[in-house]
């Protein structure tokens, strides 16, 4: 079992045929997923996170299946502040999931929490990529970094966030490209720009648990603006198979979308969930948040072409592996994706 405190020590060096990768943020979402697929192809992994999964109950849960496995090794650590050298040595590859997601909790209140977890971390992470000839840096960016846009987001577009977290995740993504950049490293980065992901261990502050959870729990979800904003949702398998192939992408430098292959509004979306439970999602109307973009779409071509990248699952089909998740779950663990809307100081506000 991993223990709280500083990282346990040796961390395995890898062999050639099962090369030590390390990622940050392992006790999250997505990054326990990837840990997950990770170990299932062999790898030796270190997962880092600053959540313990001895005493935080979704962290916990989300490593159940890798705490104990022999080519997993735990690091109860903050990429913030933490020594990283050790963590490091003998990696091949990084990938960097650790960070403060939402959009809506950006705004004022907890903005230096966004920019230490988003920036100063980022910033410590790849420089000690380089000190540890670490070769590749997978950086988890996000759509939000786009801002507004009319049509499918493609990488070369402008990039204009309209919120504190997409600034802070651009910050982070144009951090690691200006490492890959210089002459004297031999850290190369490629920056995924994740689109809405969903799926088993989803986030409980995120949008398609929550609604699964009102129409099965009969709570009230709340509905920003009028339901018509566009979302590009993207199933977390699909997510994971994309970071690794990143992994291998041989190039010095790269920036690439990972979306799920189709833009639906939230309308549609609150339709496909009452169909699929039997029964229509309880609404409260609240307004529009303000960081909270129309819509999103992904241009995939890049995706396609660098990564050999195409979305596998569909969205009824994910929603149904999502609510099955949810449904197994434990009424004390159910109840923190009950709906709940508490804004911040600054929400109200503003
Ligand atoms: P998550 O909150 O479930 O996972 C992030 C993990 O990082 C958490 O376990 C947290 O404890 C850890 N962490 C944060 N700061 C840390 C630090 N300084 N040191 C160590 N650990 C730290 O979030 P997620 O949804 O799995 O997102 C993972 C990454 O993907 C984030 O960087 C996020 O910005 C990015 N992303 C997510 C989505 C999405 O839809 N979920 C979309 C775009 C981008």
């Amino acid at each position: 079992r991993p223990s709280p405190g500083s990282c346990p020590i040796p961390i395995p060096p890898g062999s050639s045929a099962s090369p030590k990768v390390v990622v940050t943020g392992a006790a999250g979402f997505i990054g326990s997923h990837l840990v997950d697929a990770l170990l299932a192809t062999g790898h030796v992994v270190v997962g880092v996170d600053r959540r313990n999964p001895c005493s935080d109950l979704l962290a916990g849960l989300n490593l159940a299946g890798a705490v104990n496995h022999p080519k997993f090794t735990w690091v109860d650590a903050d990429v913030a502040n933490a020594s990283l050298d050790a963590v490091l040595d003998g990696a091949d590859c990084v990938f960097h999931l650790a960070g403060l997601p939402g959009v809506r909790r950006s705004w004022g209140c907890e903005f230096a929490a966004y920019v230490t977890a988003n920036i100063v971390a980022t910033e410590r992470l790849v420089a000690a990529c380089e000190r540890a000839g670490v070769r590749r840096l997978v950086y988890a960016s996000s759509s939000s970094v786009y801002g507004p846009t009319t049509a499918a987001s493609r990488e070369s577009d402008p990039t204009r966030p309209i919120s504190p977290y997409g600034i802070t995740k651009l910050a982070g993504e144009l951090l690691c490209l200006a490492h890959a950049v210089r002459a004297d490293s031999r850290l190369s980065v490629v920056a995924l720009r994740y689109f809405t992901v969903y799926g088993p261990r989803q986030r409980p502050d995120m949008a398609i648990g929550r609604m699964l959870a009102a129409a099965l729990t009969g709570k009230r979800y709340p509905l920003f603006g009028n339901g018509s904003q566009r979302r590009e949702f993207t199933y977390v398998s699909d997510v994971v198979n994309a970071t690794i192939a990143a992994s291998r992408l041989e190039q010095r430098h790269a920036v690439v979308n990972v979306g799920g292959g189709a833009s639906v509004s939230i309308t549609d979306l609150l339709g496909i969930v009452g169909d699929l439970t039997g029964r229509p999602v309880p609404l409260a109307a609240v307004a529009a948040q303000p960081g909270d973009v129309c819509a999103t779409a992904a241009d995939l071509t890049n995706a396609r072409a660098c990564l050999d990248y195409r979305p596998s699952v569909n969205l009824p089909v994910g929603l149904a592996l999502h609510l099955e998740w949810l449904r197994g779950l434990p009424a004390q663990v159910l109840r923190l994706y009950e709906p709940m809307f508490e804004p911040c100081a600054a929400e109200v506000a503003s």
